[in-house]
């Protein structure tokens, strides 16, 4: 159990018990991709792989860290933690508290110990499980009572996106923080990034002899950094020119009519990936809703194609597994997360999930990819206390 190693590793580490442990999960999305920061709809689930956080309050105002998965243990004063600082991974664990003081929260001190079980970098959302599990902590540690119910909830997830967008400086969207802090077991969480509305949609695959079979590519590519930061400033600047506030705004319907106003061809097809993704992401809800999965595979086809040739942030590994996953048999599949490398998701006969992962590996192998991590994922439960 990660409870028992990220304690054994706080043990080790500062030479005292901790507190408690508490854990976020990763989250994969089922689809509605780069509309966070477009006011737009998403569906993520929790994940099953989780982050752990062992961890005990100190009263001198000091941060100490440590990670199974980080190196040394990193030590800054509360006081001296703002934007770029720390630097590295501790941003994503110092940036919690913060950010929660910075909302108004009187929170001090922290040794944390953290490990984590959800693959990094591979656009399960790490970073927010990492920053999630403190924020329970700290929610419990400091009396906050955020945890109790969903506005407390949505609280914790907004000081962990205020902790990446501006400790650790990277400028996610929302929906990472918000999947870990709200997801339910057996449920999708529709999010719209508008009003910040929640819903959670029943999503039981099991019952209906599916599954969902998670293959993160293990892809690196150079010069990925900044490609979001462009995506979002096209998203933007189409906005802009179209007298809209997000590009949520503009209906499905009008769509025609908004990409003639644009100013050129990169922003019609941006604008057209998003304004197409948020519909898709109705359509989805109402296949769940339906029981409808033949529905909600040609969903993931469409969008898949949308993300790579009209948001063009697809790479080869990962239309490699939608295509092969789709000739092996799969209702549908796409990539999932920001792009560029990470992940891809196959929407796949239970009984058929071992023979998909081979025809995915086999297909690595004779591109001369690296070989990708495939795994069956279960839709699990928020951030909480684990002991
Ligand atoms: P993703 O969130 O998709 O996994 P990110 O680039 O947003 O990818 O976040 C990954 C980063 O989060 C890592 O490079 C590291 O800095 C930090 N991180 C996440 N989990 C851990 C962990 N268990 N220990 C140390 N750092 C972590
Ligand atoms: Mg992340």
């Amino acid at each position: 159990m990660s409870t028992e190693s990220a304690s054994a590793v706080f043990r080790d580490t500062f030479a005292a018990e901790p507190e408690g442990v508490w854990s976020a999960p990763g989250r994969v999305n089922l689809i509605g991709e780069h509309t966070d920061y477009n006011g737009g709809l998403c569906l993520p689930i929790g994940l099953p792989q989780r982050t752990f956080a062992a961890v005990r309050r100190r009263d001198d105002g000091m941060l100490r860290m440590v990670s199974a998965q980080g190196g040394d243990v990193v030590e800054v004063a509360l006081d001296d933690v703002g934007p770029g600082r720390p630097e590295g991974w501790a941003a994503y664990v110092a940036g919690v508290p913060w950010a929660l003081r910075r909302a108004g929260h009187e929170v001090s001190g922290l040794d944390v110990a953290v490990d984590g079980r959800v693959p990094l970098g591979a656009g399960l959302s790490s970073s927010a499980a990492l920053e999630c599990a403190v924020a329970a902590a700290a929610s419990d540690l400091f009396g906050l009572g955020l945890l109790a119910d969903a506005a407390g909830r949505t609280a914790l997830a907004a000081a962990c996106v205020d902790a990446e967008n501006t400790v650790a400086q990277a400028p996610t969207g929302g929906m990472d923080q918000s999947a870990a802090m709200l997801a339910e077991p057996g449920h999708a969480l529709l999010l719209d990034c508008r009003d910040h509305h929640t819903e959670q949609v029943p999503f039981d695959l099991a019952e209906a002899g599916l599954a969902l079979l998670v293959v993160d590519t293990r892809a690196e590519h150079a010069l990925v950094d900044g490609q979001y930061a462009e995506r979002r400033d096209s998203c933007e600047q189409a906005a802009r020119e179209l007298g809209v506030p997000t590009l949520r705004e503009v209906a499905v319907g009008d769509l025609d009519d908004a990409l003639g106003r644009l100013s050129s061809d990169l922003l019609r097809r941006r604008t057209r990936h998003v304004v197409t993704e948020i519909d898709r992401v109705v359509h989805a809800r109402e296949a769940l809703r339906h029981d409808d999965f033949e529905r909600l595979g040609a969903l993931f086809l469409e969008s898949h194609a949308s993300m790579r040739d009209d948001f063009e942030i697809s790479v080869d590994e990962l239309d490699t597994v939608v295509e092969t996953a789709v000739a092996a048999g799969a209702l549908g599949a796409r990539m999932t997360g920001g792009g560029f490398g990470g992940s891809a998701i196959a929407l796949v006969r239970a009984d058929a999930v071992d023979a998909t992962t081979e025809r995915v590996e086999a297909a690595f192998a004779d591109k001369g990819f690296r070989a990708p991590q495939a795994f069956a994922v279960t839709a699990s439960g928020a951030a909480a206390r684990d002991h």
